[in-house]
């Protein structure tokens, strides 16, 4: 949502305080934004896309003053903040400020689908500490099956950003999905991420129903 300069508001649904190795190295905060690309079946934040309701607008500088009542959690542990969501991506120019208010004192993490346009990528990329991607399923058609979207600029935007800030940034989420793909199509994936990137950390999970 844009006003005047300096006034840039987002939505949020949640900020989550002191989480410890959840979301990323130490102490972090989960920052949740309203809105995303997928539907997906078992998604467990339906609030940040499927109603308005529980929003809140927030500038940059706001959420900065917010978050930093833990910076010293933060400091101590290595921790930061961590965004995710809906998808942190609809918002690169809001992600993109915040950078300038932390400075590189704490971390700045992201949880996405990379569903998104590259540009968005492209403008937050240098901003971001970790990445966590949750690629759902390599295979087409499960993918979609699940949630509502093809993955062609999935991997697109995962090749963009091997190439530009390397594989340690990088955790590639690989869910077993109930009802929607088997441990064989997870293996597959995870052979398909590892056959074009040899150092990408992988994280095997599987998803709730409901
Ligand atoms: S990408 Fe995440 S927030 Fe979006 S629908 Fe899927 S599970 Fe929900």
């Amino acid at each position: 949502m844009m006003n005047n300069e300096g006034d840039y508001t987002v939505p949020i649904i949640g900020i989550d305080r002191l989480r410890i190795n959840s979301d990323g190295v130490g102490v972090t905060t989960l920052v949740c934004f309203w809105g995303c690309p997928l539907s997906c079946q078992y998604c467990l934040n339906p609030q940040s896309w499927r109603t308005k309701t529980g929003i809140r607008n927030i500038t940059p500088l706001q959420l900065f003053q917010e978050v930093s009542i833990d910076k010293l959690y933060f400091f101590a542990t290595g921790g930061g903040v961590t965004f995710g969501g809906g998808e942190p991506l609809l918002y690169p120019r809001f992600l993109k400020e915040f950078h300038e208010f932390v400075e590189g004192e704490w971390k700045i993490n992201l949880e996405t689908s990379l569903n998104v346009p590259i540009e968005s990528l492209q403008l937050i990329a240098d901003c971001i500490d970790c990445f966590y991607i949750d690629i759902k399923d390599t295979n087409n058609e499960i993918y979609t099956r699940y949630t509502g979207k093809k993955n062609e600029r999935v991997f697109a935007n995962l090749a963009w950003l091997v190439e530009h800030i390397g594989e340690e940034k990088i955790v590639v989420r690989v869910p077993l999905i109930p009802d929607f793909n088997t441990i064989s199509n997870v293996n597959d994936s995870i052979k398909f991420l590892k056959d074009k990137y040899k150092k990408i950390t992988i994280d095997q999970f599987e998803y709730r129903k409901g």
